[in-house]
């Protein structure tokens, strides 16, 4: 068996239509989950590109991999490494004879160069040219990747191979293709009546509209449209060189974003269902035909369940044995429906606050565990809040935070979070979050004693953007 994995970054699954998206998005990885299983209840572990990614090639959750965006993440890269004791999905496979090739930007995503995300992989092609380094978002587009990548398959066919896609689209700054262009323009959104009042799902409170905000959310979805496309001919490439039977394709997402959800305009931030929930999708012959699998499931789950399918399970016992994520071979092949009572962790330590949340299939619980000591870069609605109770099962869109409605709720969700977290914690081991240079950091900031360079940052970007008028940045050269 091949494995194909392809990731579309920041495609959240509220956008594409197999998860029950109003507009016609992504009619290919709808064709992929319709012959395949798709995951209905998919976390990632961090609305953020790094850890979330790190996550998924490594089956270790944030917590222990210990690789966060935090607070200090342009001040501090360089502590942001990847113990090398911790295998890659790709050096696993590769161990085990498989032919690893990655076609990726991964190690242009930030600016220290994150090596382990080419550890593994005997081809490793990156026609990024460090244009992230440079906080350029353009990156690279489908097409570019597409063509890298299909000599490559036709080149390798006959070998068993591990191949590994990154797409940066639908990832700012909405990239997509002139046929694209007018793509959703004019049609009409649809409403639902929520407890926050009248909502456009994928959007946020319909209150939000304008004609600036509905521009960005088009894009978005023009972009959408357009990996979708691309990934349509991608799996069109795989028929033509008959490598369909024999190739598991998995497509995923680091995260999805925000449109104006919860007053976040256009970014991946908070632990709402925008940015948490993502797709993921398998697809292979042996799998059975247009199952949906409903339990909690997260991106640490890849890793260990690429490696049963391909067989590869009794090879890597100690290394599954390391990893927070699980098999769902079972769930996938219909054995088992997996845990109804479910719940999932997710976190993020970026400039608004080091925040966890809980989710279960009733209740979202958001936990402030550090202050950001900064002006939130977008206008955060429940930004003075520090812990948030969405009750999904009557408000699935997560509009009314009732935290004080339901406090023995959110002392029970919160305990259980903890247990989480220390359950995880190896002795003598600081919290990554509440890391103690990181707390002094933010004391002598509060004091005024420093300032980030990620502020002064900021002030040149703002000359370009002003994300509280709810405008994403308009792409660069
Ligand atoms: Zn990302």
């Amino acid at each position: 068996m091949n494995v194909l994995v392809v990731g579309c970054d920041t495609l959240g699954a509220g956008h594409c239509g197999c998860y029950g998206y109003h507009r016609d998005t992504t009619p290919h990885l709808d064709q992929l989950a319709r012959r395949g299983v798709r995951l209905a209840n998919h976390y990632t572990v961090a609305p953020t590109c790094t850890p979330s990614w790190t996550s998924l090639i490594t089956g270790w959750a944030p917590v222990r991999h210990r690789v966060s965006a935090t607070l200090w993440m342009w001040e501090n890269l360089r502590s942001q490494i990847l113990n090398d004791a911790v295998p890659t999905v790709a050096e696993l496979f590769q161990e085990a004879g498989f032919t690893t090739a990655a076609f990726s930007f991964l190690h242009h995503l930030m600016a220290h160069f994150p090596t382990w995300f080419v550890r593994g992989y005997e081809y490793h092609i990156n026609p990024n040219r460090a244009r992230l380094r440079n906080r350029d978002m353009s990156c690279t587009s489908a097409d570019e990747m597409n063509r890298r990548l299909f000599p490559w398959l036709e080149q390798h066919r006959d070998e068993p191979f591990f191949a590994f896609l990154t797409y940066w689209e639908p990832h700012q700054p909405y990239y997509h293709t002139a046929e694209f262009a007018h793509r959703f323009e004019g049609d009409e959104l649809p409403t639902v009546d929520t407890p926050g009042g009248a909502y456009i799902p994928g959007f946020g409170l319909a209150a939000h509209l304008n004609e600036r905000t509905r521009r960005d959310l088009d894009r978005y979805d023009r972009s959408v449209a357009y990996v979708d496309d691309r990934l349509g001919r991608l799996v069109d490439k795989l028929a033509d060189l008959d490598l369909l039977d024999d190739t598991l394709i998995m497509v995923t997402s680091d995260h999805g974003e925000c449109m104006m959800e919860h007053g976040i305009a256009f970014e991946h931030r908070g632990q709402h269902d925008p940015t948490v929930r993502v797709p993921m999708v398998f697809c292979h012959p042996s799998l059975p035909a247009g199952r949906v699998v409903s339990t909690g499931t997260q991106a640490t789950d890849l890793t260990p369940t690429l490696l049963h399918l391909a067989g590869l399970a009794g090879d890597f016992t100690d290394e599954l044995g390391q990893m927070d994520g699980r098999s769902l071979a079972p769930e996938l092949r219909g054995e088992t429906d997996g845990p109804a009572d479910w719940a999932i962790v997710t976190e993020q330590a970026e400039d608004m606050a080091a925040t966890r949340a809980l989710h279960t299939p009733e209740w979202t619980w958001i936990r402030r565990f550090m202050e950001t000591v900064i002006d939130p870069p977008v206008r955060y609605r429940d930004y003075d809040a520090p812990q948030e109770l969405y009750h999904r099962a009557t408000d699935p869109w997560q509009t009314v935070n009732v935290v004080a409605k339901h406090p023995e709720v959110a002392a029970a969700m919160d305990a259980q979070l903890l247990r989480w977290v220390a359950d995880r914690q190896a002795p003598g081991q600081c919290d990554p979050l509440l890391d103690p240079l990181l707390l002094e950091l933010n004391a002598l900031h509060r004091r005024g004693h420093i300032r980030w360079r990620w502020e002064e940052r900021r002030g040149a970007l703002k000359k370009t953007r002003d994300p509280r008028a709810g405008s994403a940045p308009e792409r660069e050269g």
